[in-house]
């Protein structure tokens, strides 16, 4: 990874930040063994990613399909230069994680008060106060801290988000210690017009660029058309789900993550520098999307990658053999 003296990504390093484990698997129904999941998470990690949100410590009963994260975080072998946060919401799930040997966490929260009462029963404020100690020893211990700001673009149960809350939530976040700050849209209705003004507004707010992430999802198509306009405006995290799982709970049926193979292939074609290998990336896709039983919908998993010397897809058979 080239990087600056500072240790700043640099301005042609792209970060990709695996979230199929957690955010993809969470979604789907059909439960996932802890060895297919350790299986996924090596394949990603063979892949290239660096980033990889393995599991949740949630309460077992709310998300039934990451109930397994304390043995499969006991059991997921570490690697060198890979991280593997994990979502924690409580103290509670905190004590779990330091059981677990976590050294990297995320919080979730969102920039609109109906979403989080829905999701988490409590407003956004309440969760704040909740993160505030959780954040507080993990950064004790040292740790890589996230913070979530799901609805940024939209709210499924009351519409349309003040982008000035959106900032005001990552701004407390980042004064409770996050490293980096992530913008959601959760339902898929953001456009690139609105990803450089939200850009605009942090970097107003003294936010800066480098500890900004954003989380697309291509429910209507609009993912890499998102990344693009990030990229423009000096954006270089985005979240990605490999072989696009997930789904989207609000609108059944419909695409929700921005794939993992979509993304590379955009930035591999663009010439962005950013180390994950697209062929490994399509084998753990169509592992994953072998074990949930679905096909591998996803644009780039469907068409493969693009040899231009030769003009052939590469990469679809990846996994198969
Ligand atoms: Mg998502």
């Amino acid at each position: 990874m080239s990087e600056t003296p500072a240790g700043r990504p640099a301005a042609d390093h792209v970060r990709i930040y695996e979230v199929g484990p957690r955010d993809g698997l969470q979604n789907e129904e059909r439960p996932i063994s802890l060895a297919t999941k350790l299986r996924y998470l090596e394949l990603l990690a063979d892949a290239g990613l660096r980033e990889i949100e393995a599991t949740s410590f949630v309460a077992p009963s709310a998300i039934p399909q990451l109930s397994d994260a304390d043995e499969l975080m006991a059991a997921l072998p570490r690697r060198a230069g890979v991280r593997y946060p994990v979502l924690v919401p409580n103290l509670r799930g905190m004590a779990r994680a330091e059981t677990a040997g976590v050294d990297a966490i995320a919080v979730f929260t969102a920039a609109s008060d109906a979403f989080t009462t829905r999701n988490i029963g409590m407003t956004v404020d309440e969760s704040l106060e909740a993160f505030t100690p959780v954040l507080a020893r993990a950064g004790e211990h040292g740790w890589w801290r996230r913070g979530y700001v799901s609805t940024a673009f939209g709210c499924p149960y009351s519409g349309e988000v003040d982008p000035a809350r959106v900032v005001a939530v990552a701004a407390r976040l980042l004064e409770l210690g996050v490293d980096e700050v992530c913008f959601g849209d959760t339902i898929g209705v953001a456009v690139p017009p609105q990803v450089r003004d939200l850009t605009a507004r942090a970097v107003d707010a003294r936010i800066p660029l480098e500890r900004i992430a954003f989380h697309f999802h291509d429910t209507r198509g609009t993912a890499l058309a998102n990344v693009a306009a990030a990229m423009s405006s000096g954006i270089r995290t985005f979240d990605a789900s490999t072989g696009g799982t997930g789904g989207c709970p609000y609108a059944p049926g419909a695409a929700g993550n921005l794939a993992t193979e979509d993304l590379v292939y955009l930035l591999d074609a663009i010439g962005l520098e950013h180390g994950v290998d697209l062929d490994g990336v399509l084998v753990a896709a169509r592992f994953i999307a072998d074990a949930l039983g679905k096909p591998l919908s996803t644009k780039v998993g469907q068409a493969g990658g693009w040899d231009p010397r030769t003009g052939q897809a590469t990469g679809r058979d990846r996994g198969r053999e």
